[in-house]
């Protein structure tokens, strides 16, 4: 075995390195691929991966903002929250501290409101959940129904909508002078996939017809709030959702909404050199931003060896199985509980790409075959009460039970 790269944080010696994170991954990239995560060690089950603290940009459904908290995204059905008996009204258990300004913005507390709404909240680098005074203005002018076409206005359509205004209204302020924002146009680049690269090999005529009408109907919104934006940015930004975006889950099988996460420092990476983790030094984050991994440098696998975890506005990402040295570390973006043809029909309808993974491709009598559907069987979610399309991975503070990423359901042992 080669193993002259161990340990060495500055070997460029392959081409297809981009960066060193860490001593456990690296991230490569190839022509036909584009970037992926490879292991650079055996890894056991339940190593976390990374973490991103919070989204670039993100939305929750209108029938459920008045029930999520936009700083800390507890849920008023989550009677775990300290905070919720508080601020309980009656029996619609809604939250009731909201902006009164475009009345779509709710807050579980006090602090959850003064941290997102206050000035102060501009330095703070820490967050980036902020409720801007132009997002603000075009929320409460926003109709939902402003496009023409029925078929691009689901309830997917009208929060990935609010989810882009959210992001274009923070970026409004990097043209003043406040830092922090332009960390945010960095994590965009470095998400995958682009209208240009997609346009003519993924999307489908109407598919690009439809970004280019919403696309016009927010360029069209900022602009009567003297925000004018470039032509393309937007089209860029849904055609990066498209195979970005993450659905943010309640501790249940329901989707609450929709975000895009960006760039985080592999936290299994303490290079005491980097010490600016507090963010006291704006210009150090964005220098920062050329080290770090994306989450969307996580490929989709129907057989996936890692599994996305949502805490309130944090993502982290663990191993499911254990992974040897030199594998590509891989989640997937559907419930790998379907069927091989729907899920070649869901990824080819959802994400516009033919799935070449393992599980697809090699026969199903074989016996590698059979031995990875054993081992999905086995990290699937036991949970019988619902119908949870989680997987069980070893959380941190226990190693010994696995727990369901979305349900929270416990193994016994
Ligand atoms: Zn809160
Ligand atoms: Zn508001
Ligand atoms: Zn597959
Ligand atoms: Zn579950």
């Amino acid at each position: 075995m080669n193993n002259k790269l161990e340990n060495n944080e500055n070997d460029n010696d392959n081409d297809n390195d981009i960066y060193n994170y860490s001593k456990i991954i690296k991230i490569k990239e190839t022509l036909e691929t584009g970037k992926f995560i490879e292991s650079k060690i055996d890894m056991k089950l339940g190593e976390i991966i990374l973490k991103v603290q919070s989204p670039m940009c993100f939305s929750f459904h209108k029938h459920l903002v008045k029930k999520i908290c936009y700083n800390c995204f507890m849920n008023s059905n989550d009677t775990k929250n300290p905070k919720f008996n508080k601020y309980k009204v009656d029996n619609n258990k809604n939250y009731i501290i909201g902006c009164s300004g475009c009345s779509l913005i709710y807050f579980c507390s006090d602090e959850c409101f003064e941290k997102v709404m206050s000035k102060e909240s501009f330095q703070d680098s820490t967050s980036t959940h902020i409720h801007t005074p132009l997002e603000c203005l075009i929320l409460s002018v926003f109709r939902e129904n402003q496009t023409k076409s029925p078929n691009i206005n689901t309830l997917h359509d009208q929060t990935e909508n609010r989810m882009i205004i959210n992001y274009l209204s923070k970026i409004a302020y990097s043209n003043i002078g406040f830092e922090k924002f332009d960390s945010l146009v960095l994590e965009m680049n470095q998400l995958v996939g682009g209208f240009n690269q997609l346009s003519t090999k993924f999307f489908k005529k109407e598919e690009i017809e439809n970004i280019k009408n919403k696309s016009y109907m927010l360029k069209r919104l900022f602009s009567k709030f003297f925000f004018q934006i470039g032509d393309g940015i937007i089209e860029e930004l849904y055609a990066k959702s498209q195979r970005n975006s993450f659905g943010l889950w309640k501790n249940s099988d329901e989707c609450f909404g929709l975000s895009m996460y960006g760039c985080q420092t592999n936290i299994n990476n303490n290079n005491s050199n980097n010490n600016n983790e507090d963010g006291s030094n704006n210009k150090s984050i964005i220098n920062k931003i050329d080290k770090k991994i994306s989450v969307s440098f996580f490929n989709h696998s129907c057989f996936p060896n890692c599994v996305r975890v949502q805490e309130n506005q944090s993502i982290s990402f663990y191993t499911l199985i254990p992974i040897k040295k030199g594998d590509e570390l891989t989640i997937s973006y559907i419930d790998i509980r379907m069927s091989l043809t729907n899920r070649l029909i869901h990824l080819n309808e959802c994400y516009y790409f033919e799935c070449k993974c393992k599980r697809c491709t090699l026969p199903s009598s074989s016996t590698l075959s059979l031995e990875i559907e054993n081992i999905i069987q086995n990290y699937i979610c036991k949970n019988e009460s619902i119908k949870c399309t989680g997987s069980l991975y070893l959380p941190p503070n226990n190693q010994t039970q696995r727990i369901c990423n979305f349900c929270k359901w416990k193994e016994s042992d």
